[in-house]
């Protein structure tokens, strides 16, 4: 999907403060915004906007505009995907990610898996979801939380739905954690396409279905819900947008997981579902972003 990247070079509090100023410029043009670490002994980080088709000098310009203030000699870089894509780049030059007990890796990780973990191996893929970005990691670990805190255990919650599934890895984490069964939508055919690569991979073809789907236009969702666990990580105002949706296709008692949602519009998005008639039970903050459950 993306096909360059600008980025500074930080340190991992100068890293999460560009993610904010960068993202209250950026989210409406749907431009993704990212921090990773790239050097844990030096505590170095990048963070990056990703950008399709060709670079823009007007871009570039503007970024440095609104880095200016905090990062008055900021260099941003320049990078060139070109054939390549990022995630297995990122794939390849990062290390495998924990979130609870999940590990994501990539094939040539697999060393990496210690006996009790859950490991997700993903393959290279035009799709988000590595497990690095820290919205993927705060979804992982609270589907950990929320699954294994059901009373009836994991099953408690059958069937999930997983809203923007990207490369598949939550829905891929739900199957792993117990017997559910899984609807896994997206709006890019292309994010469809590679989490049903990865759903084959991980060998969870029995227990997940992915579907090309906008929002929740798709006779799927009727047919398979309503659902015990519905995940979300898109960004706050789609998902603001869908609250009402997102009621309409959870079970009675169910729990919704969101994600995508910057710490400063968490009350925001807390407000669209309070409106629906939910309550929050725990927010997760991961590098600027937040994970929220709600009731
Ligand atoms: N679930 C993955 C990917 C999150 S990225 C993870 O947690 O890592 C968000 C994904 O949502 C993208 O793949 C994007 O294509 C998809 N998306 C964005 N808007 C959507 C919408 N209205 N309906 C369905 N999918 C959407």
């Amino acid at each position: 999907m993306s096909e360059h990247r600008y980025y500074i070079v930080t340190d991992e509090a100068g890293a999460n403060r560009a993610l904010d100023l960068l993202n209250d410029f950026f989210e409406d043009e749907g431009l993704p915004i990212a921090t990773m670490e790239v050097d844990e002994a030096k505590g170095l980080w990048e963070a990056s906007v990703y950008a399709n088709g060709e670079p823009e000098d007007d871009l570039k310009a503007r970024i440095l505009a609104i880095l200016a203030g905090p990062f008055p000699d900021a260099m941003i870089e320049t990078e060139f995907f070109g054939e390549t894509d990022w995630i297995a780049k990122s794939l390849e030059g990062l290390k495998p990610v924990r979130a609870g007990r999940f590990l994501v890796h990539g094939a040539h990780d697999r060393a990496a898996v210690r006996p009790h973990d859950l490991a997700i191996e993903l393959e290279a893929g035009q799709a988000f979801g590595t497990g690095h970005h820290g919205t993927t990691a705060g979804c992982l670990e609270m589907i950990e939380k929320v699954m294994r805190a059901h009373p009836r255990g994991p099953r408690g919650v059958d069937p999930v739905l997983d809203l923007g599934t990207g490369s598949g890895v939550l829905a891929i984490a739900a199957a792993k954690l117990g017997p559910i069964w899984c609807l896994a939508t997206d709006i890019d055919p292309i994010a469809t396409r590679v989490a049903s690569a990865n759903v084959r991979h991980n060998h969870c073809t029995s227990q997940i279905n992915c579907v090309t789907a906008t929002g929740f236009h798709s006779t799927a969702f009727s047919r398979s819900g309503p659902f015990g666990l519905i995940i979300a990580n898109i960004l706050a105002r789609p998902l603001m947008r869908m609250a009402p949706d997102i009621k309409r296709n959870l079970a009675p008692g169910g729990s919704v997981i969101l994600s995508g949602i910057l710490a400063s519009q968490r009350w925001q998005v807390l407000a669209a579902f309070n409106a629906q008639g939910m309550r929050q039970v725990e927010t997760l903050w991961r590098n600027g972003w937040v994970t929220i459950h709600l009731k």
